[in-house]
């Protein structure tokens, strides 16, 4: 059931009262606080077991509203939202003195974007100001691509969510830093890498060596429960064997090429046949290995060019070293 006008509202409300509202956006859900409630703001990492450190990305009604949020609109930052808002680009600027150092984990930059879905911006239309908000998940787990993921993940921890439905894209906003000349993509997302140079007229530069706290840039993001292993496409079948030989359940990703493969394997999906399907389906697909059992994903990497590179980067992370479990805010949520 998609959110009504009373929902609106209702959200509204509990945002002015400094609660916390998840969001449809067509990226992922996000955990949404008033981004000028430091108190709010400081929820959202409570809530998420996040690093206070970690910068959150403020939501926004209208590209006409970025000049109250940011010191200055440089003229690539003004082209980019041009083009790109509403949409699944966010945009790293000069941070305005409006917003709080608790939305920006205490950097002089402020990520804002316009997401391109009618609840969301209904709400921020309704509210007026800008909402901070980061997905609507435990931090280092898989994003909520529905309101049900956010009900299961969050609980009562959130005070509201707004049914929007299933997010269109399905993995996060492209993040560009536009404050230096040459604009750079700090994580690749639902804007594509190409779609950008189209645009500028030539390509942005790759993220600087310079340590930049981006937190879906952590080792192990966007992760299931289930240990993620990466192989080659035609190593996929033997390997996701092996290890179910071995007494693992397994869940495989097969790679389009493999599809008529037989697989003795406990959850076996075949990749979705479009990079915009696959992203849009990763992060719920991730989930329903979690959900059936199975403690180990066998998948490979898509070519990445497109929106694959957003994929890949997301199965890198995924497959990354995990924390240990004392860094974890949850553990219990976690088992090894
Ligand atoms: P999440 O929704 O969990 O992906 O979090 C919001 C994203 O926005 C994170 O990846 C942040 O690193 C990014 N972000 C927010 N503010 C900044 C900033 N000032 N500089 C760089 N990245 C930022
Ligand atoms: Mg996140």
């Amino acid at each position: 059931m998609t959110a009504t006008n009373d929902d609106i509202e209702k959200a509204v409300g509990v945002l002015r009262a400094g609660g916390l509202v998840a969001l449809p956006t067509e990226t992922v859900y996000g955990l949404g606080a008033n981004a000028e409630d430091p108190a709010a703001v400081g929820r959202i990492f409570e809530v998420k077991g996040r690093p206070p450190s970690h910068p959150l990305i403020v939501h926004i009604a209208d590209g006409e509203q970025l000049g109250d949020w940011v010191e200055e609109v440089p003229d690539t930052a003004r082209v980019l939202a041009e083009a790109f808002w509403p949409g699944p680009l966010t945009l790293v600027l000069r941070r305005g003195r409006r917003v709080p150092l608790e939305a920006t984990g205490g950097l002089e930059t402020v990520a804002v974007r316009v997401p391109d879905h009618p609840v969301a911006l209904a709400l921020l239309s309704a509210f007026g100001g800008g909402v901070t908000a980061p997905s609507a998940n435990r931090f280092g787990s898989v994003s909520p691509t529905t309101p049900q993921h956010v009900r299961a993940e969050l609980g009562d921890a959130v005070d509201f969510v707004l049914d929007g439905g299933s997010c269109e894209v399905g993995v996060e906003s492209t993040i560009v830093d536009v404050t230096s000349d040459v604009p750079s993509i700090l994580r690749p997302g639902g804007v594509t890498a190409e779609d950008i140079e189209a645009v500028l007229g030539y390509p942005p530069a790759a993220p600087s060596a310079a340590p930049v706290r981006v937190p879906g840039q952590h080792p192990s993001h966007y992760a299931p429960r289930a240990r993620v292993v990466l192989v080659e496409p035609e190593k996929v079948v033997a390997e996701a064997e092996l290890a179910q030989e071995l007494g693992h359940q397994v869940g495989v990703f097969l790679p389009a090429a493999f599809a008529d493969t037989p697989v003795k394997a406990h959850a076996v999906v075949a990749v979705p046949a479009s990079t915009a399907a696959y992203a849009r389906e990763l992060y719920g697909l991730l989930r329903a290995f979690d959900q059936r059992g199975c403690d180990l994903i066998i998948a490979s990497l898509p070519a990445e060019e497109g929106l694959g590179a957003a994929i890949a980067n997301r199965l890198r992370r995924a497959a990354g070293p995990r924390p240990s479990d004392a860094d974890r805010a949850t553990p219990a949520a976690r088992p090894a």
